[in-house]
């Protein structure tokens, strides 16, 4: 059966709300009391041991190496490629489906492939070997562009044509509950005096959502529109860490460096871009039209609902920012096509980020940056304190979720603590 069918239930129980119903079945790696790591899915609050599952012989359809679910990343199995990881999926939904007994009857294999989530912990799921960041909402790129340029002409004459993007650094992504200390660089605070140096005063998030890939082609070939999906394994939240002050002092002419290395932070499930698919739609009109190479068909843009968080230390949560995945100008799949359009070739667990993503509404805006427009609006917290960028103690949470009206299935959150520049 369909995966995705909105009609399966699982004989797991699934609190109303969760992000994990059975029709999502995302991947991550776990530890828990006897292993180190092991390759994991989720259903409801119930964590489900695939190395565990693969040993008492549930999958022995599937062709997968043993050691493939004691790995301490996704990569062994995104080798893979999207029929791998799609038979796994089809395997797990069957095992798990209400009238299928094979497993639920058995509680000498049910005790050893099932967990409480609050009693594993969450690892890094990936070796990420190459991180490229996007700048795909035209929100975002207009309101920057109005911000630090000409509020007239604030996209740059490339932007409609080119999903323009560059490229970041992988070892510095780290997975949701790892505090970020605040970092310090080179700012230029007074336009008419030398730089000084110090901690970052402008901290601020970038509310985005990363894509991983498979095996792509080789080096010089490239990868179409068409089948740009197939070499998609899933996303996942993505918090882009920005100084701002920092950004605005280094990036000319080759862009951000240090302003964005230091930390960007991810949430640990990844949800497969399958599990997706009934949440697809249409993105917004591309004007003017675009070389034939990002031309594309049908809905490729997603339905996901997006929220950010401030939650000051010791306080309540604050709803900052709400808006939507399918606001994106640029999709995934014309991303991937330009990324590869030159030749260059990815690899299974590169991540892909989509730049921040800023909806239509001053609500909607996925940056600090924006929400404040550079400082001069700040925003009301309940505790009454202001913020025009992020503090010391600063909790920043981003949750996501697709909701069709028949299933909902989400992302967990990513959410990480700023902790005080080091001495
Ligand atoms: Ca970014």
């Amino acid at each position: 059966m369909n995966p995705n069918n909105p009609k399966l239930k699982s004989w797991v129980e699934v609190p109303e709300n969760s992000d994990f119903p059975i029709q999502n079945i995302p991947l991550g790696v776990i530890s828990h009391r006897d292993k180190e790591s092991v390759v994991a899915t989720r259903i409801g609050d119930t964590i489900i041991d695939l190395h565990e599952l693969q040993k008492l012989g549930y999958l022995k359809d599937l062709t997968f190496d043993d050691d493939v679910f004691s790995a301490d990343s996704l990569n062994p199995l995104l080798t893979y490629g999207k029929q791998g990881t799609r038979d796994l999926r089809t395997a797990i939904s069957s095992i798990f489906q209400i009238n299928n007994d094979l497993l639920r009857d058995r509680d000498e294999h049910s005790l050893r492939v099932l967990k409480k989530a609050a009693d594993v912990s969450m690892l890094f799921p990936l070796c990420i070997g190459d991180y490229t960041d996007f700048y795909s909402s035209r929100e975002h790129a207009t309101n920057v562009g109005m911000m630090f340029r000409d509020p007239k002409n604030a996209l740059l004459p490339n932007w409609l044509h080119i999903p323009v993007g560059y490229h970041g650094r992988s070892s510095s992504i780290i997975l949701s509950g790892q505090p970020i200390i605040r970092p310090k660089g080179q700012q230029r605070i007074d336009e008419q005096k030398p730089p000084v140096f110090g901690p970052t005063r402008l901290l601020d998030f970038e509310l985005e959502m990363a894509f991983i890939t498979y095996d792509g082609r080789p080096l010089g070939d490239s990868i179409s529109t068409q089948d740009a999906e197939d070499f998609i394994f899933g996303m996942c939240l993505f918090n882009d860490w920005s100084a701002r002050d920092i950004q605005k002092w280094e990036y000319v002419p080759l862009g951000p460096f240090l302003a964005k290395n230091f930390a960007s932070s991810i949430s640990p499930w990844i949800v497969t871009l399958d599990a997706l698919e009934p949440y697809k739609t249409k993105g917004p009109k591309q004007d003017p039209e675009v070389l034939d190479y990002l031309k594309y068909q049908g809905a490729k843009n997603v339905d996901i609902h997006l929220e950010v968080c401030i939650t000051p230390d010791k306080g309540e949560p604050n709803t900052v920012s709400r808006s939507n995945f399918k606001y994106m100008y640029w999709n995934m799949a014309q991303q991937l096509a330009h990324h590869t359009v030159n030749g260059c070739n990815v690899r299974a667990g590169d991540m892909m980020a989509s730049g921040t993503i800023s909806g239509p509404e001053p609500s909607s805006y996925g940056s600090m940056l924006e929400l404040t427009w550079r400082g001069s609006k700040p925003i009301k917290l309940n505790d009454s304190t202001e913020r025009k960028f992020i503090a010391d103690g600063d909790t920043v949470t981003m949750t996501g979720y697709c909701d069709n009206g028949e299933v909902r299935i989400g992302f967990g959150e990513v959410t990480n603590k700023v902790l005080p520049a080091k001495e």
